[in-house]
């Protein structure tokens, strides 16, 4: 069998040793540390607008916190993507609040700033939105952000998937309250799991700090007045994200040419579309995604079906959180009484491979099975 072609991997480059090597010599093997410090300046700095960052053990864990930060307790409503990773909202249920998902419009696939709309008049008390930026590709995250201004709602920019994107010229993370990332195994640059929280308020990633290691007050003694976590990212992981951080530039342009690559080669069927992102938006292209028109008989299941025979990694699209049997009751909001826009996505699309160390020869593959599956 030949070998497997990956729909995203960690790509290591060595300069991560270095400053894993750096925490061994000097036995910062705990976490904290000058490589913790160090990664959340520098990946601050990259972000820009003099935003501060605090460095997590994972997205999710960030996302948690940014819930606590925004004040939502047991039973309040939050608004949440419809279409995303469950990592999104779950923490929402983890304190106790109610997800209510908010359904995607067509431009970008993400939260639908007319349904919000409609979802403010119908849940007169909100405490939060948490919105994603799905496959590294920004959402309409101004007019999110306004609505959530209108309404004194705290917004939180889920950019996990899309760190280095930028809308209207700003780096996505930086539109909402609070910013969350992760560097999960196949994000755009990985520390093998890990995450960060931002915030333009030094107070808020202060806080998240102290709540990420375990609520203890400055005492001698360990003294507690609030529930913490332990969430902090460890110091050795952090030396992996510096490492990655010099790459994140030289990964997104790799993303971007099979993207394009991707649109060039089935230009000429017209019943494929890639994943639509807005003119004044440049995605990180973490993953590049198609849709088949829903009229054509070739079906996604049988292109997917296709890869997995040549040992070829791929992925549906994220399946719709209103359609999640643990989600089941809870509300979901869509621009009109049409159909769903994320249902449709979801239904009629899949995440094709876009591993950065896939070679050519690899991509001419992929795209011949493509290809092949449109051949009458
Ligand atoms: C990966 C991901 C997360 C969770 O991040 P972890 O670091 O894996 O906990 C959250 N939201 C989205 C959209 C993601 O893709």
């Amino acid at each position: 069998m030949s070998d497997r072609i990956y729909l995203s991997s960690p790509t290591m480059h060595g300069e991560e040793l270095k400053y894993v090597h750096e925490a061994f010599d000097t036995n910062w093997v705990a976490p904290l540390g000058p490589n913790v410090n160090a990664f959340e300046k520098e990946f601050a700095d990259y972000l820009g607008e003099g935003v501060h960052a605090a460095a997590l053990s994972s997205g999710t864990g960030a996302i948690h916190l940014a819930l606590i930060l925004a004040g939502v307790k047991r039973d309040d409503i939050v608004f949440g993507s419809d279409l995303t990773f469950a990592a999104t909202v779950n923490p929402i249920t983890y304190l106790c609040a109610k997800p209510v998902f908010i359904d995607s419009e067509e431009e970008t696939w993400n939260m639908d700033p007319a349904a919000l709309e409609r979802a403010f008049s119908l849940y007169p008390k909100v405490k939060a939105v948490i919105s994603a930026n799905l496959y590294g590709t920004p959402a309409k995250l101004k007019e999110l952000s306004d609505i959530c201004k209108e309404h004194g709602v705290p917004f939180i920019e889920d950019a996990a998937e899309s760190l280095g994107s930028k809308y209207q010229g700003r780096q996505t993370g930086l539109f909402g309250d609070i910013g969350i990332y992760s560097f999960n195994g196949n994000k755009i640059i990985t520390t093998s799991g890990g995450g960060m929280l931002v915030s333009r308020d030094e107070n808020v990633t202060k806080k998240a700090t102290f709540l990420a290691t375990q609520a203890r007050e400055q005492a001698r003694h360990y003294e507690h007045k609030e529930i913490g976590f332990n969430y902090r990212m460890s110091n050795v992981i952090a030396g992996i994200g510096r490492g990655q951080m010099l790459h994140l530039e030289e990964h997104i342009a790799l993303k971007k040419a099979i993207y394009f690559r991707y649109q060039e080669a089935f230009a000429d069927i017209p019943q494929i579309k890639m994943n639509p992102y807005l003119k004044d938006s440049e995605p990180n292209f973490w993953l590049s995604c198609m849709t088949v028109d829903t009229a054509c008989e070739v079906k996604p299941l049988q292109i997917m079906e296709a890869f997995d025979k040549e040992n070829i990694e791929c992925r549906p699209i994220w399946k719709p959180m209103h359609l999640q049997p643990v989600y089941a009751s809870n509300g979901f909001v869509k621009a009109t009484d049409g159909p769903s826009v994320s249902r449709r996505v979801y239904e009629s699309g899949l995440c094709l491979p876009s591993d950065i160390k896939n070679t050519e020869e690899d991509m001419a593959k992929i795209i011949g099975i493509v290809r092949g599956c449109f051949r009458k």
